[in-house]
């Protein structure tokens, strides 16, 4: 009540399983667009504190909510989550670049 939580209450016990599943910590090897080479086992070291809340996210997040919340969910660091969405919509533009059109001609991830 007191933090600032976006996640639903409901979502909760998916995000415990998440944590659980990933033993509270970010399960990133690298798709954020950073390296976690010199982490240990090659994956992001952040875990899950008081200070630093991690979050359940797809594997894959696209941004899309619709989409993000019927996907599995694993534990990242928001530096990480933040990452994948900016490799995600990174993507998105130079599909759209691709087209020389603000608008992609077709829809990413529209089958679910
Ligand atoms: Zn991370
Ligand atoms: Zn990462």
């Amino acid at each position: 009540m007191s933090t600032t939580d976006f996640a639903p209450i409901a979502a909760a016990a998916v995000w415990r399983k998440a944590m659980q599943a990933a033993g509270y910590r970010c399960v990133c090897t690298g798709g954020c667009g950073r390296s976690h080479a010199k982490d240990p086992g090659e994956r992001c070291k952040r875990e899950h504190t008081a200070w630093l809340r991690l979050v359940a996210a797809p594997a894959e997040p696209t941004g899309n909510p619709h989409t993000d919340i019927a996907a599995e969910q694993v534990a990242y660091c928001p530096n990480c989550y933040d990452g994948h969405l900016a490799v995600a919509k990174r993507a998105d533009r130079v599909a759209a670049a691709s087209h020389d059109n603000d608008v992609p001609l077709f829809d990413l991830g529209g089958e679910a």
